[in-house]
C-alpha cells in the first residue's frame, strides 16, 4: 500500500507527556496502521493504536524508558515517569513503531489500513474508507528507507 499523498515529510518528531522522552525520526513512515488488537487496546487504555513504523536506523530516542514484553514478538516502551507508550519494537525485525499521537504534529502523517478488527470494539463505528483487515495486515510494510 503506497504512503498518504497528504503526509508530511520527514523528519519527525515527539515524545511523552512529561517531556522526560523525545524523539526524532530522519526517513518516510514504512507503514501507517489502525490497531484493534486486545493486546493494542490493554497496553493503550485505548480502543485502537495508530502508530507508524520506521526502519530503527532513521529514529534517535533521548531519554530513559521502561519496557515489557507484550507477546513473543513486541516490545512496548514507555516514559517510566509519566508512563506515555512512546514505541512498540517488534523483537523481530529492524523497525520501531510510534503512536501518532505522541507526534509534536499528531496530524503529520495518515493511517492506511485498519488490522485487527475482528476484536474492534463494536459501538467503534469505521467509516473512513480505509481497508479493513480481520487480523494482521497481510503487506504490512513497505520497503524501508
Ligand atoms: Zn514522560
Ligand atoms: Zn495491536
Amino acid at each position: 500500500m503506497p504512503a498518504n499523498p497528504n503526509n508530511h515529510p520527514p523528519p519527525y518528531e515527539g515524545g511523552c507527556a512529561c517531556g522526560a522522552v523525545r524523539y526524532r525520526i530522519e526517513a518516510a513512515p514504512i507503514g501507517v496502521r489502525i490497531c484493534h488488537c486486545r493486546i493494542c487496546q490493554q497496553a493503550m487504555a485505548s480502543p485502537f493504536i495508530v502508530q507508524a513504523s520506521f526502519p530503527k536506523s532513521a529514529v534517535t530516542v533521548s531519554g530513559e524508558t521502561a519496557h515489557w514484553q507484550s507477546s513473543a514478538r513486541l516490545r512496548r516502551h514507555f516514559c517510566p515517569r509519566c508512563g506515555t507508550r512512546v514505541t512498540i519494537e517488534p523483537v523481530d525485525g529492524d523497525r520501531l513503531a510510534f503512536p501518532l499521537v505522541t507526534f509534536d504534529d499528531p496530524a503529520a502523517l495518515h493511517p492506511e489500513m485498519h488490522i485487527w478488527v475482528t476484536s474492534r470494539i463494536p459501538w467503534l463505528a469505521l467509516d473512513d474508507g480505509l481497508p479493513q483487515h480481520p487480523e494482521a495486515s497481510p503487506e504490512p510494510y513497505r520497503d524501508g528507507q
